[in-house]
């Protein structure tokens, strides 16, 4: 029998290995819905050709993107989980493995050597952001698989209040019409309100991390959200920054409280293949996947 750090190792290879192959069932959904709303054979074409891909990693068993990227991992544990001590380790093993049974693409670059570890391993990597989540015995894990396209785009600024909440639909309008975008649309936009440039950034990303069809919890945050959406999807770019009617699958803002002086804004992108899945381990290491229905992992 296995022990708890192998069952959870072995867990996680496996559900590396799904979110690298199969989208999460939301923005399939999305894609589809999507697809129906293009009225061009050139964009009809891009979005069969898309879903032919991901047809093809499934039926091939190969990742659905050449550019596997690099693993990030947001934790939520309670304070009741056991085996708190190993996830690091656990995730970070179940990375190595994952990088020749998958396979990943080794991404992860030293910056003072230049030298690729060639296991997506290395300083920080895989990246780890943890939050406590109560008093529960549960650890739920997201793993999502950052490729360099959608990284590209992400842009982070502290603006005076006297620029207004103006300068942050701004910024996100230029992350998303730059002529040299380098995520493939359509996009998941996460964008993060702040105080500072820290708190703004991983921010953003929770909020691109957020479920497809949920909304920020503040009526006029919600408003936001959807008004940029609409005006995103007016910019008249399509499926691979091609003509069309669909820049962006949708718009998800995180907030907290901002200092009297400033307004702190960062833009982070997703691309459609949104390598995102997400798990929660009981106690005794059984588990749920909440994002990929019927998955076996
Ligand atoms: S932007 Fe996304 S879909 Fe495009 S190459 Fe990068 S990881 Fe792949």
């Amino acid at each position: 029998m296995l022990d708890k750090e192998e069952r959870f190792i072995q867990t996680m290879e496996k559900v590396i290995n799904l979110s690298c192959k199969r989208l999460p069932d939301d923005v399939y959904a999305k894609l589809g819905e999507l697809r129906e709303k293009e009225d061009s054979p050139l964009q009809k074409s891009i979005y069969d050709t898309y879903f032919d891909n991901l047809e093809k990693a499934i039926r091939y068993d190969r990742p659905c993107c050449q550019d596997t990227g690099l693993p990030h991992f947001y934790l939520k544990a309670g304070t009741g989980f056991p085996y708190l001590g190993m996830i690091p380790q656990g995730l970070t093993e179940a990375v190595r493995r994952a990088t020749i049974s998958v396979p990943l693409r080794p991404n992860a670059v030293d910056y003072f050597e230049e030298i690729n570890t060639g296991d997506n391993t290395g300083e920080r990597m895989p990246w780890i952001n943890w939050d406590i989540s109560g008093d529960s015995s549960d650890l739920e894990v997201t793993s999502y698989f950052a490729g360099a396209g959608c990284c590209l785009p992400g842009r982070a600024q502290v603006f005076k209040p006297s620029e207004g909440y103006a300068a942050v639909v701004r910024m996100v309008f230029d992350a998303v019409s730059d002529p040299g975008l380098n995520a493939c649309p359509p996009l998941i936009i996460g964008i993060g309100l702040g105080h500072n440039i820290e708190n703004a950034a991983l921010l953003s990303k929770k909020a691109y991390l957020r479920p497809l069809g949920t909304k920020h919890h503040h009526p006029k945050g919600a408003r936001l959200e959807a008004d940029i959406l609409e005006g995103l999807n007016k910019l008249g770019i399509g499926a691979q920054g091609l003509p069309g009617n669909s820049a962006v699958m949708a718009v998800h803002i995180e907030s907290s409280s901002r200092h009297t002086a400033t307004i702190a804004a960062a833009v982070n992108t997703a691309c459609y293949i949104h390598r995102r899945s997400i798990i929660t381990f009981h106690e005794d290491m059984s588990y749920e996947i909440a994002t990929h229905k019927g998955a076996l992992v």
